[in-house]
């Protein structure tokens, strides 16, 4: 069994993509009105992070950057058996683009370490760029593991298999070691019991909540003010566009040869006509 020490999860809170979001004036979301959620691929970091503590030990920090309605995703990370939550949550963070976001996510890394691996969601489904990962790994100047789907630690090492574009690459890291989880990984397991008991126990009693969900802020880490939020981000969003929702409706075509369901398909649709 290979000794791990500390384990980091970068996990962020989305909109709630079923439910509707508004649109700043600025283009930028209107999170206010978003409902929210754990983004659907740090789960896949979750699972990640779980598993290699059952398999090599180690302690679970999730860490955050958002406002202190984040906390709820915390509370669900809890639930789901990590050890503790840190939550980088500062107003002169608003407006972050993707470099200040990794700048504030970094220097909270520096505030927390040391760590033997971190996992990270492959993109968000809000600013979907995949580059808060990549970028923290060079900031930390250590290696990283991109699309990472499958991996096992041996002798300090990091063996892991990554997605490529027709099929799959194995790859060997040194610790530490940054690795965003391809949603082919292993999914989320259900909350356990003992987790979703500490919880209950947590929204009784503020203390312990305080103890398990650290909030801290820029200053706490060391970051600097103008390397974050509106400041800190050169990313102009120049214009939005609504896209619409292409509608319609599926059906099963079968029949005795290509031609007759060819055929058929074009009656039903407003082709006029079909020649081969
Ligand atoms: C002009 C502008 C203004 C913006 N203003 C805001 C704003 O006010 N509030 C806001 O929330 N977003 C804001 N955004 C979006 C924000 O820049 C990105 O969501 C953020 O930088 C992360 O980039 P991403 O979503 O593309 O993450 P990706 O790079 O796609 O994420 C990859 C992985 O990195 C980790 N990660 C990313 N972000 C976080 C985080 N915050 N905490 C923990 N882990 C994380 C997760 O593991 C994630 O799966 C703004 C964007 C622009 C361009």
């Amino acid at each position: 069994m290979s000794d791990i020490g500390n384990i980091f999860v970068l996990v962020k809170q989305v909109p709630d993509q079923s439910a509707k979001a508004g649109i700043n004036p600025d283009g930028t979301i209107d999170r206010s009105k978003a409902k929210r959620m754990i983004n659907p691929f740090d789960r896949f970091a979750l699972q990640a992070a779980l598993e290699t503590k059952k398999k090599y030990g180690g302690r679970i920090t999730v860490i955050s950057m958002g406002p202190p309605a984040a906390e709820e995703i915390l509370l669900e990370s809890l639930e789901h058996g990590v050890d503790q939550c840190k939550l980088l949550s500062d107003r002169r963070l608003a407006a972050s683009d993707t470099l200040a976001t990794s700048y504030a996510i970094w220097k909270t890394v520096e505030y927390l370490k040391p760590f033997d691996l971190i996992f990270c969601g492959l993109q968000t489904t809000d600013g979907d760029t995949a580059q808060v990962g990549p970028s923290l790994a060079e900031r930390l100047d250590i290696p990283q593991v991109t699309y990472c789907e499958d991996f096992r630690i041996e002798n300090k090492k990091v063996i892991a298999r990554r997605v490529i574009e027709g099929g799959y690459q194995w790859v060997s890291s040194s610790l530490p070691c940054l690795i965003t989880v391809a949603n082919s990984y292993h999914h989320l397991e259900y909350k356990n019991i003992r987790g979703a008991k500490l919880v209950q126990e947590l929204l009784r009693n503020k203390d312990k909540k305080d103890e398990l969900i650290k909030t801290i802020n820029l200053d706490q880490v060391n970051a600097d003010p103008i390397l974050c939020g509106l400041k800190g981000s050169p990313t102009i969003v120049a214009k939005t566009d609504k896209v619409a929702e292409i509608g319609g409706s599926c059906f099963l075509q079968q029949g005795e040869s290509v031609d007759s369901m060819v055929q058929e398909v074009v009656s039903k649709t407003n082709i006029l006509e079909f020649t081969r």
